[in-house]
């Protein structure tokens, strides 16, 4: 079993459907310990991304769809989060490179490419209250569903499943990186939103490879 360039971009329009669905949920968790606009900026962001698939190739791999959407975000999300995110998603098109079909180890890796990509640019370790708290339990699930021999899908979801608990045990976080970090112990007891967009991706990630 193998995923391709159109699960894809099927994972970028259900990331933008429920990025617009939890926009106002996002925006609710940044004002407790940011600024407010993590909602808005990841519904535009996935937005623009949207409208940048109406002019994909029908022949682009899984590599070259990431890296347009990675150039997208980069550009068009303000705040902390666009370069994170198209940093992660730019490192995954580079591990994706210029294969057609993705199957579980290629998965894995893509999934790891993103949480190093996202190390790389935002220098957060686990435990810092950031998505970095999502994103390095799902790659840990991920790993280990596929060496239980599990299918593509069934490693999208144990990611899926991971994140969102990563997501969950920020709120007893105190925040070290990000704007977070200004409020000190005024953190604990909240939920990070960039762990909580991620799972909100990774969740997309999966029901798009729902038949795989
Ligand atoms: P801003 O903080 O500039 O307003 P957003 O509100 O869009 O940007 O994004 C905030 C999220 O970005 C945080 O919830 C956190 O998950 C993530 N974040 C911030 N700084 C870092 C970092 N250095 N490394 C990883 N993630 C970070
Ligand atoms: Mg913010």
């Amino acid at each position: 079993m193998s995923l391709d360039a159109t699960w894809v971009v099927d994972w970028m329009r259900e990331s933008a459907r429920v990025l617009a669905e939890n926009r106002a949920e996002l925006g609710a968790l940044d004002r407790e310990i940011g600024d407010g606009d993590h909602g808005e900026n990841m519904d535009r962001g996935f937005a623009a991304v949207l409208a940048g698939l109406e002019t994909i190739s029908a022949d682009a791999s899984p590599g070259g769809v990431l890296q347009k959407v990675a150039m997208t975000l980069i550009s068009t999300i303000g705040g902390a989060a666009g370069p994170l995110y198209g940093t992660g998603l730019l490192k995954a098109s580079d591990a994706a490179g210029t294969e057609t079909q993705l199957d579980g180890a290629s998965i894995v890796a893509l999934l790891r490419a993103v949480r190093d990509g996202i190390v790389l640019r935002g220098k957060a370790e686990v435990g810092e209250k950031t998505m970095v708290d999502a994103w390095t339990p799902a790659v840990d699930a991920a790993s280990a569903a596929e060496s239980a021999g599990e299918s593509p899908g069934g490693i999208l979801r144990a990611a899926a499943e991971a994140a969102s608990a990563g997501a969950e045990a920020t709120e007893p976080l105190i925040a070290r990186k990000g704007r977070a970090s200004y409020l000190g112990e005024r953190a604990i007891g909240h939920r990070d939103p960039g762990a909580q967009s991620t799972a909100l991706l990774l969740q997309a990630a999966a029901d798009a490879a729902r038949n795989a």
